[in-house]
């Protein structure tokens, strides 16, 4: 493991993640770091929750976006913004190009829930739906990229982009210093990478722990490959995590593959279980994406949890309508 952020792929380092929070400072909210007494009361860790429910867009993403878009200035103004996302990443990137008052286009498949694709049109970006999948929007992005010179915010596979998650590493860093343990979920792994980036260059012992749903884990089946692989995507609780890590991936794969310690699945139904356990015992309304690090506590499937353990709580932006049906599941409560 190579555990130093100098020696890393892209060469990103903790310097550039401090250079991320001082440029998105004004534009991001400090997520709060909660204590959870209910998946405490599971094993011998004192679990935590890092609230990233609470941040503007209701998810993280807004970090890494707000970072790009910040760092690219008027360049990016001139020439408008392009991605491709399976809803929050859109959101965060419409977000953060109508701050800086630039054009957003923003690609996505048919299968990403409706309540995030008005989120994006209420910002007042322009939403393409293209295909079924991840990788039939991307063609899109593409083309608005060589023909449009549109600038383009990768969801996870940029440098500023991971620069701008690994932001919650800092502020772990400083609200629990004596931290142990990071639980993130994982899917492209900009998140995971910014965070392990930042706690490994302070203390190379924290352990990362990255979670995927077992439906469509396009990086745990690239790391056992030894290279990026494609994954057949599935619908899952856990949408946000969809989609691949890109057969020419630059960063990422590198990336987590150096930093990452240990890895979980989970299913749907622990996945389910996650956002009821948050919701009636700690008041957290998650995405499946979001609840996947709870998941893989309360499953107890992450190897030696002791000491101090932070799960991520990574979005908020569950379809209501789901939501219900999943918290008032009584049968499986
Ligand atoms: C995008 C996303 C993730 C995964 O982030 P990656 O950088 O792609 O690994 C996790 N949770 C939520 C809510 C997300 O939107």
């Amino acid at each position: 493991m190579s555990g130093t952020s100098e020696s890393s792929a892209g060469g990103i380092t903790l310097r550039d993640i401090y250079l991320a929070r001082a440029r998105i400072a004004p534009w991001i909210r400090r997520t709060p770091l909660v204590a959870s007494a209910s998946l405490s009361a599971i094993g011998p860790s004192r679990i935590s929750l890092k609230l990233e429910t609470t941040q503007d867009t209701g998810a993280f993403k807004l970090r890494g976006a707000t970072n790009f878009v910040c760092a690219s200035g008027d360049a990016a103004r001139a020439r408008g913004v392009v991605t491709v996302s399976t809803g929050n990443h859109g959101r965060a990137v419409a977000h953060a190009a109508r701050r800086v008052g630039a054009r957003a286009v923003i690609c996505m498949s048919e299968l990403v829930p409706r309540n995030k694709r008005e989120a994006i049109e209420a910002l007042g970006a322009e939403v393409r739906i293209i295909g079924c999948s991840q990788d039939e929007a991307e063609v899109e992005m593409q083309r608005l990229v060589d023909e449009d010179d549109l600038a383009l915010v990768h969801p996870f596979d940029d440098p500023l982009v991971i620069a701008g998650q690994g932001t919650i590493g800092i502020e772990l860093l400083e609200d629990q210093p004596e931290i142990d343990t990071v639980i993130v979920a994982l899917s492209g792994g900009g998140l995971i990478s910014g965070i392990a980036l930042a706690l490994k260059a302070a203390n190379p012992c924290i352990r990362v722990v990255g979670v995927t749903m077992e439906r469509g884990a396009a990086m745990y089946e690239s790391v056992r490959a030894g290279r990026p692989v494609e994954v057949e995507e599935k619908p899952s609780l856990a949408d946000s995590l969809g989609g691949g890590i890109g057969l020419a991936n630059r960063f990422t794969f590198d990336l987590t593959r150096a930093l990452v310690d240990d890895y979980v699945l989970v299913t749907e139904s622990e996945i389910a279980r996650a956002i009821r356990h948050l919701y009636w015992n700690e008041r957290v309304i998650a995405e499946g994406g979001g609840a996947v690090s709870v998941a893989a506590v309360l499953a107890e499937k992450v190897p030696n949890l002791s000491g101090n353990a932070t799960c991520i709580v990574s979005g908020g932006n569950i379809d209501m309508a789901a939501f219900t049906h999943i918290v008032t599941d009584d049968a499986s409560r």
